[in-house]
């Protein structure tokens, strides 16, 4: 990456820069390089956390699931927008909640297909799941810190994405630069409802994840992309679809057992791909 963005120490505030595989700042807080190429920059004073990262069996399930390309229509539903906007695909993207790295890679992959200068971001809570990303190759920039306390300087960005992951707004808001697009993706009423029917007797709608958005003046709904389509999951890709998703934990021994012994099982998948605008920046 030619220019790389500057981390901002989570301690003090103050830049960090990169000397032989240490990141340092003017007042010594140091943070070493992982060999992958990610750095750590997660706090143990942090470590109380509602969403503590996903753990390694999740990841390895989803990183499995979608490699074989069942959600490859909401990533085109990702990379098309970027790329029909008027802001193309030349941008500074942060992907907040990256995971194991999945759509940053496939917008790598975009931005090469049309020679876009695409620069890529990403932070997850879960370290196996950055470490997994930083395996990739992708040419982005990895570390590990919860969304709450993001480690870039304010207006460093000009698109945010979030993929079924936790977002603190006034974050958010702070990194963006004004006219910024946070592009969120969060499931529709009957997604994976026949996974769902698996697990309960009576399916509840899903709710979503915007109504932390609801009534936020400075970001503006601009545009929103429903996305839903039936796919039939087969063979082992049952148990890592079930895996991968919060429905894990709500699932006893027994519907597990039931379930990974299922030969195909058909399901709605639905999204909505929402894109709020920053339209101003607050003043802090
Ligand atoms: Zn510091």
């Amino acid at each position: 990456m030619p220019n790389p963005l500057p981390y901002k120490c989570p301690v003090c505030d103050q830049p960090l820069s990169l000397n032989s595989k240490s990141y340092r700042c003017e007042s010594n807080h140091t943070f070493d390089e992982a060999k992958e190429g990610y750095v750590n920059l997660h706090l143990v004073q942090h470590k109380r956390s509602k969403h503590p990262g996903d753990n390694v069996e999740m990841i390895a399930s989803r990183r499995d699931f979608l490699n074989k390309g069942y959600y490859q229509m909401l990533s085109d539903a990702i990379t098309g927008w970027l790329s029909t906007s008027s802001m193309g695909l030349q941008q500074r993207l942060l992907d907040v909640g990256c995971g194991e790295g999945y759509y940053l890679q496939q917008l790598r992959k975009a931005s090469l297909a049309r020679s876009a200068p695409l620069e890529l971001a990403g932070i997850d809570l879960s370290k196996p799941a950055v470490k997994l990303a930083a395996k990739q190759k992708i040419d982005a920039q990895l570390a590990v810190i919860n969304a709450d306390a993001l480690p870039f300087f304010s207006q460093s960005f000009d698109v945010l994405l979030s993929v079924f992951a936790p977002l603190n707004v006034r974050e958010a808001q702070r990194v963006l630069k004004t006219d910024g697009h946070l592009l969120m993706v969060g499931p529709g009423e009957s997604h994976l409802s026949g996974l769902a029917s698996q697990i309960y007797d009576q399916v509840t709608p899903h709710q979503g994840n915007y109504q932390i958005l609801e009534g936020d003046n400075d970001l503006q709904l601009i545009d929103e992309v429903e996305i839903k389509q039936e796919i039939t999951v087969a063979g082992a890709d049952v148990l890592d679809l079930l895996t991968m998703t919060p429905y894990y934990w709500h699932t006893s021994e027994e519907q597990k057992a039931s379930i990974a012994q299922l030969e195909s099982l058909t399901t709605t998948l639905h999204f909505y791909l929402r894109i709020y605008q920053l339209k101003s920046t607050p003043l802090n």
